[in-house]
């Protein structure tokens, strides 16, 4: 898929590599991103973005065998042999350890022709890396692991940065750029392609990045901090079964601790985000998600200080809120009928 106006100047080419160990949930989120939407980044309809042709297989229309016109994989056989420039490496996925069997392969994606064999994940990772100008990594699965990566796990699943180093740089200098959530968040994703396009394009300035990579303006604050149910957390009212109105620390909220703009971005459109509509946050864009977050729907552990403090802390309060509420809540007393002005008017 490619900007229709196809003319002297290249393209920034997009190549997506969602074979690894995925549920494609991050894909199909990228197909509700309002802000900026995909068709505009796709269709070149936004100032200064510069050309580029996506190519993922998600809507990928080009679904043909190898060596035919409409061959799917040629272009990334193309980045490989450094014939298409620049492009953008995304990443979809966990990253399967193919080391540690005998045989078989966890995770492929397209036959070598020269083999007839699957081309892993991994391979493909080793072979495009080196000549990508950009790897992002999308999805909690790519980003640091995510389910696949739990602890029992049979594949030795990691996300990007544990299999190239959380230090590697592209060719152009940039580190992995990580956007997290289990799916991402829709607009966060469409906004770093965009940001990262800009910058491909010499417009933008080095991508913020946090000591997880992801970017600083959509992951430095956390849930809490945005979260509309907050005046009650500071008032020490908690919910204690799912449909009240309440904070949701005790049904087992993470979001005290958790670095995610969703209760302030909405999901779709702005609407929605996690705990605003009554679900708990269990951290989904955290290196550190499932395991750390485990049992879900349990109180996490160092919430019970905090939340007896505000409890007692927020019952004060409350009572003095409600007296001077009471008195905000009434109108002045010199409004009113009668041959007397009483608002204090001096001739
Ligand atoms: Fe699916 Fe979540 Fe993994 Fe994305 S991060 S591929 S949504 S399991
Ligand atoms: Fe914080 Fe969660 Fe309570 Fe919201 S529901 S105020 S994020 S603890
Ligand atoms: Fe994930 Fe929590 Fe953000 Fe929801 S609020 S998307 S569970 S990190």
């Amino acid at each position: 898929m490619s900007s229709p106006d196809d003319g002297a100047e290249a393209p920034v080419h997009i190549l997506w590599l969602n074979a690894g160990l995925s549920c494609d949930g991050d894909s199909v989120a990228l197909t509700t991103a309002t802000q900026p939407t995909i068709e505009e980044i796709a269709l070149g309809a936004l100032p200064g973005l510069p050309k580029v042709a996506v190519h993922w297989p998600l809507i990928d229309f080009d679904n043909g065998p190898i060596g035919s016109r409409n061959d799917f994989l040629e272009n990334f056989f193309k980045a490989e042999r450094g014939e298409l420039e620049p492009f953008v490496l995304v990443v979809e996925g966990s990253i399967p350890n193919e080391a540690i069997k005998a045989e078989g392969y966890w995770s492929g994606f397209g036959n070598d022709p020269k083999t007839g064999q699957p081309i892993t994940v991994s391979e493909w990772l080793d072979r495009l890396a080196p000549r990508a100008t950009i790897v992002l990594a999308v999805g909690t699965c790519a980003t640091y692991g995510g389910i696949h990566a739990m602890a029992g796990n049979p594949t030795g699943a990691m996300g990007v940065p544990d299999y190239l180093g959380w230090s590697w740089k592209s060719k152009a200098g940039i580190p992995i750029v990580c956007v997290p959530g289990c799916p991402t968040h829709p607009d966060n994703l469409s906004e770093t392609i965009l940001y990262l396009l800009y910058q491909a394009a010499g417009l933008a300035p080095m991508i913020p990045l946090d000591e997880a990579l992801r970017p600083q303006w959509l992951f430095g604050a956390t849930v809490h901090e945005g979260c509309d149910r907050g005046g009650y957390y500071e008032q020490g009212q908690f919910a204690t079964e799912y449909g009240q109105p309440e904070c949701l620390v005790k049904l087992g909220c993470w979001g005290p601790v958790v670095k995610c703009n969703v209760p302030k971005r909405g999901w779709v459109n702005g609407v929605g985000g996690c705990p605003n509509v009554g679900g708990i946050c269990i951290g989904c864009t955290m290196p550190g998600f499932p395991d750390k977050f485990m049992p879900f729907m349990d109180a996490p552990p160092g919430s019970l200080v905090s939340s007896n403090a505000s409890k007692t802390y927020g019952g004060v309060m409350r009572k003095l809120r409600s007296i001077t509420e009471k008195k905000l809540d009434a109108e002045p007393k010199w409004r009113h009928k009668g041959r007397e002005l009483t608002t204090g008017y001096a001739k």
